[in-house]
This record gives C-alpha cells, structure tokens and sequence, in this order.
C-alpha cells in the first residue's frame, strides 16, 4: 500500500452536477466548473505541479453545504478532495475530475476568546489569518512558519513552529475540531467528545473528515527578534558555523538547550535573490525575548562575522512572512531528519551536492535545503494524538523550486538523493535502523514510525519509487518513499479500526491513506 492511494473512486458527471446543485439549492452554494472565472483560483495551489482539473469545485460558506455534498459523493463513490490553504505539494489537496471542497474560498474567519485564549479558526484559514487575528489581543500559538501556509492540512499533520521550543507541536494546541464525516454528519471532537477521532484528527486527520472549525490553544505574545544572518559558503565558516549550531540547539546532559525554547532558526543553503548567482549560508536568528538577550544567545553567530545581518525586533505575524518562497512555481517538498550535534563533513558534503545542483540547473536556483532547528524538548514531553514522529531528532526541508515543466523528473529525483544523503548520515550517527514495511529500511523512532514528518510530503505525478538503491555502512538496498505505516508506526492498527468506524468506504484517502479494519 501507497502513501498515495490508487483511487477507486470515480470522476463527476454533468448528471451528478445537476443532483448536487438541486440538493443544494436551498444554501445558495458556489459551485464552479472549469467555465466559472473563480475556478482558476480554486485549483490553484501553492505548487504549480499539485493542481489538478477538478470536475466540479463546492466553495462552501456552511458546515451545512459541505454535508450535502460530502454525502452525495460518498454514497456515489465520487473522488473527492479537500483544500485547506492548498500547501502540499503532493497532490493531495487536488482531484483529477472529481469534486473538490475549497475551504479557502470562503471559510477564513477567525474569532478570539480573549477571556479564554482560544481561538476559533475556519477550516479554509491560513496562519496568517491567525496570526494576524491574534496579534490584536496579543495572542499567538504553534503555527507555520510561512503566513499563506494552510491552517487545515499543516494542523491534521502534525505542525511545526517558531513557537514549538515553548509549546510543543500545533496538535499539542488543539482543543476542538468540528468535523463533517464520510457521513455527512457535523460532528465535535475534543478531549471529552469523541475522543477517539480527536485522537485521529490530531497527525492522521486529513483522513478522517472535513473539519470546518480547529479551536487552538493562544498565549500572550508580543514582538519577537527575527532576521537572517548571510555567510560564505566556505569549510571554515561552515566549521564554525556548525560548533555554534551544535552548541545552541542540542540537548545537555540536563535535559536542556542554550536557547530554552526561545531560540529557534537553524540552516539554510539558498542562492539570494534578487539575482540568484551565488550560493549563500543562511543562518535564521529568531528569539522569543529581547534583543540584549538575543545578541547574547546568537553571540558564537555574530563572532563568526556575518556578510548581512536583517535580525530586528518584529510583530509576531511578521515573523511569519520573513521566510516565504515565492507562490505558484513548480515545487517539490522532501523531508529529512537529523540530529544534533551536525558532523561537519556531513554538512559539508550536502552542500557540495548543493552548490553543484544549482549550478549545473538555472531553472533550479531558487531552491533551498533547510536544517530547522529549534529546541525540541517540548516535541517529546507532549504526547497528544496518533503522531508518530516525536523524537529527539529535527526536521530537514529538501526542496527544488523550478519553473519548467520537462525538468520535474530530474529535480524531484535530486530531492530525493539528498534525502538519501541524510539518512545515511542517521544511519552512520548510530541510530538504531528496523525494517520498513513492504521492504523499505527506515529508521525508527519509539512509537514505530521512520521520524519522517509526513506533511513534508512526497510529490505526486510520479509512479511510486520502489526502489533506490544505494550502498550505504550496513544496508545494501534502502527505500526512500515513505508509506502510510512507515509515518504512523504502532498507531497505524488502532487508526485502521478508527477509520472503520469513521470512514469505511474510504472517501478521504489521499495523503498516508489508510486501510479501514474493524
Ligand atoms: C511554504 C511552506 C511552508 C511550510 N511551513 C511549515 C511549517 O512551518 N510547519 C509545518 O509543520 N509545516 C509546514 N509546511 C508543510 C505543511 O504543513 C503542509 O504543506 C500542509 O499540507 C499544508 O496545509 P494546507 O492546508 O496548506 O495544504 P492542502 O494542500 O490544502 O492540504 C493538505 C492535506 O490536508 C488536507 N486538509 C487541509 N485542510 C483540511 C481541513 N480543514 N479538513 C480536512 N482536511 C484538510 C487536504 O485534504 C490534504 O490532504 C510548509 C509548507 C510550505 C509549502
């Protein structure tokens, strides 16, 4: 079984147009076929190489309207997809003739509990939604690092940000989904409702409905200290660069990092814009506290002698907008892990790879690799939902970003070689390697999984990889592709029962699908 599932579903027919919209009559839907000047939008997605020509696009306005359609298309065994803020690059958010729910049209609204410090947020919200609700009461939580980012796909996934150091991963913020089933039926989900979808929803969920509303967990917030610190790509600064690196964000003997959860940027190999000629080091400095105390905690940084220094102090939602690659080129996410402290010559062997890849492909300068790094103590302590992948370890981003559609082959198979690179080096560090499934070698963490974050997804148009093979200290053969059971570990049995119960006949089954078993 696939990561990507093979669709038994089928494609829209003009019939079922006509039985959708007279079921919906009575909501006053948006309903947008290729015809309408809004569905170009619709089917846009953050990658130029996710999109797909749905057959019929629902721009919902209600929880209502999304269970009409969602029952109609599960009874008739219609394909179907739902887009949050359209971020994967797999594919998944996107359906190839069937019918596709855009969350992102019109579901953006965000209210504040201020008492409370909740926020309520529509399923079609992108975290600069969020963000910028929040900082007019001087709330945040664990959200993307990139403002367009979607609220739905990244939450159900696991979630990632600045603001993990303090309060582990967006899931350990999750308080209340509202959810509409297979069924069509709206449902809550929380702690005390349904606690065995909460559990689901929070890393497995876009497999188990479509929510319409997440309510998170907020914290006062105020300005935060964040910038870039540009380098030489030479051995020494990058020796140097590393020392400091290792010396900031690995865990001590105490259980501690120098950055105490404040601290959080990491590694970024990327030619600058605007004219893209040289490779570049890029080292984020981002600091939850003031600016004498981020100078002090970046001082091994600034004593290495940076080329630019961009580090001000700025409002939360603009932290989230420093970083953002540019929208709508062609785009393929692969994810790494790795752990502290870095080997120097692994780091510089990536590079390498780095400089000559965009070197040799102008189409692909624009790309970058990325070694996030942020003080993962939180990530371990917090234990919400079927999220398999907490460890020690932190999450690398391979990602070519290009232009021409002749080159995705070659440059999604670069990612992917990369990625190799870094599971070598994991092997090589010592961590202990199981058997993944169906053949595949993967290194696991504690609850089964291959420390992979699933929503730094693999790309879609491609038949599955198989095999790569390479040689690497003990394995002969490893495969690189990661698979449903590979990303939920030992939770994968007790999801498959979740999903007999929720989602038999499988209607929401694209991204890590999984087999429903009672
Ligand atoms: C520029 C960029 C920056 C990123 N930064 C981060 C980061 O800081 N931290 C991090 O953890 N990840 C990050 N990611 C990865 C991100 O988590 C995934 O790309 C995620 O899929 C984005 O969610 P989305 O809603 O935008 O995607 P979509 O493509 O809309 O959806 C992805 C999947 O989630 C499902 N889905 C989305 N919304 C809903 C909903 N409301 N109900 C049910 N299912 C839904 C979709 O059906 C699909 O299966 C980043 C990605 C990009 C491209």
């Amino acid at each position: 079984m696939g990561s990507i599932a093979q669709s038994t579903k089928r494609s829209i027919t003009s019939e079922d147009i006509s039985t959708l919209q007279s079921l919906l009559a009575k909501t006053s839907p948006t309903l947008l076929t290729p015809e309408d000047d809004k569905y170009p939008a619709s089917i846009a997605r953050w990658s130029a190489a996710a999109q797909k020509p749905a057959g019929l696009v629902l721009a919902p306005k209600s929880n209502e309207e999304i269970s009409i359609a969602i029952k109609y298309a599960s009874a008739q065994n219609i394909d179907v997809a739902v887009k949050g803020g359209g971020h994967s690059t797999a594919g998944v958010s996107s359906t190839d003739g069937g019918l596709l729910i855009d969350l992102n049209a019109n579901l953006r609204n965000v209210e504040v509990e201020v008492e409370k410090k909740l926020l309520r947020i529509q399923g079609g919200c992108t975290w600069g939604d969020v963000d910028n609700a929040g900082a007019k009461h001087g709330l945040a939580t664990v959200g993307g690092t990139v403002a367009d980012t979607g609220v739905g796909g990244l939450t159900l996934g696991g979630g990632y940000g600045f603001l993990t150091g303090q309060h582990g991963l967006t899931i350990d913020n999750l308080v209340e989904a509202t959810v509409v089933l297979a069924s069509g039926e709206v449902v809550k989900a929380s702690k005390s409702e349904n606690a065995d979808l909460f559990w689901g929803l929070s890393g497995a969920g876009q497999n188990f409905g479509v929510v319409t509303e997440f309510v998170l967990q907020a914290y006062d917030q105020g300005e935060v200290w964040a910038g870039m610190l540009i380098f030489p790509p030479t051995p020494e600064v990058v020796e140097k660069l590393v020392t400091a690196l290792n010396d900031l964000y690995t865990v001590d003997s105490n259980g501690k990092t120098k950055g105490a959860g404040r601290a959080a940027g990491g590694l970024v190999f990327m030619k600058p814009p605007p004219t893209f000629d040289q490779v570049a080091l890029a080292v984020p400095t981002i600091y939850f506290g003031t600016e004498a105390e981020a100078k002090e905690t970046f001082k091994a940084l600034y004593d290495i002698g940076p080329l630019a220094d961009t580090a001000t102090l700025v409002p939360y939602p603009v932290l989230n907008t420093l970083m953002a690659p540019p929208i709508g080129l062609r785009a393929s996410m692969k994810g790494a892990a790795f752990t502290m402290p870095l080997r120097v010559q692994s780091v510089q062997d990536i590079l390498a790879n780095f400089i000559q890849f965009t070197n040799d492909n102008e189409d692909a300068k624009g790309s970058i690799i990325f070694y996030e790094m942020l003080d993962t103590i939180k990530v371990t302590e917090f234990d919400a939902g079927s999220f398999a992948n907490r460890g020690p370890h932190m999450n690398a981003l391979i990602m070519p970003l290009w232009t021409k559609t002749e080159n995705d082959q070659t440059y999604r198979k670069w990612a992917r070689d990369v990625n190799v690179l870094f599971k070598e080096e994991l092997q090589r560090s010592g961590h202990e390697t199981g058997k993944g499934v169906d053949g595949g070698v993967g290194i696991r963490g504690s609850k089964g999984a291959v420390l992979l974050y699933g929503n730094y997804d693999r790309e879609s148009n491609l038949p599955p990889i198989r095999s790569i093979v390479v040689l690497t200290t003990d394995y002969f053969v490893t495969e690189y592709d990661e698979k449903s059971r590979d990303i939920f570990g030992d939770n994968y049995a007790r999801l498959q029962k979740l999903k007999a119960k929720y989602d038999a006949t499988n209607v929401f089954n694209k991204l890590f699908a999984i087999t429903p078993q009672a």
